[in-house]
């Protein structure tokens, strides 16, 4: 017999706000509620015709968002496990646990596969994990030391190969690969759950 589908479905809370404006829209607020816009004088069943026919749009957003709350709450959790809420400023602390650590195992990756740098800096970058000047100096954020050991790996790897080649060409992805054959896992990594390492 065919499982019934459907009943075990979370489904949003949706919040429905009307104005003066000339079309519906939607969006998912960050705690995870469907705020949807409609016109003043637009009817409740326009409004469900509307929802329904972008159900398939709710599922799929609806499950990322609940999936986002959920990996944030983890983090915060850790976080106060860490006892770093007791750290009245958490950024200056990353900033010297960045230093202690990012810039010690730059300079062991950088010996080891011969590249040859000048300085490191740790920055506050916001969208930027790492970048590498002309000058060869090379600057990582100090977001980067709340991410997992192998993506900081990836991160100076990647800013270390840019020594050789200032670019993402072809030949730039090979020496990449070449120190660090997984590093798409990681690339991905903090794509994907790079929001998190945020204060
Ligand atoms: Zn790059």
């Amino acid at each position: 017999m065919e499982k019934e589908r459907g009943y075990n479905m979370q489904i949003p809370e949706i919040q429905i706000t009307k104005s003066w404006r000339k079309s519906i829209s939607m969006s998912f607020d960050t705690q995870g509620v469907l705020q949807v816009r409609a016109p003043k004088f637009m009817l409740s069943g326009q409004i469900d015709n509307f929802l329904l026919k972008n159900s398939a749009w709710i599922d799929k957003n609806f499950q990322k968002i609940t999936q986002r709350i959920k990996n944030k709450k983890k983090y915060l959790l850790w976080r106060e496990l860490q006892n770093l809420e007791t750290i009245s400023d958490l950024e200056q602390y990353f900033k010297q646990e960045a230093k202690k650590y990012i810039i010690p195992r730059c300079n062991e990756l950088a010996q080891k596969y011969w590249f040859t740098h000048a300085w490191i800096r740790i920055t506050s970058a916001a969208t930027r994990w790492g970048s590498c000047s002309s000058k060869k100096t090379l600057n990582f954020s100090y977001r980067l030391v709340m991410s997992p050991v192998e993506c900081i790996d990836y991160v100076i790897i990647h800013e270390l190969c840019h020594l050789r080649q200032m670019n993402h060409s072809t030949k730039f992805w090979k020496e990449v690969f070449s120190i660090m054959p997984s590093y798409k896992i990681y690339e991905n990594h903090l794509k994907n759950e790079g929001w998190k390492y945020t204060l």
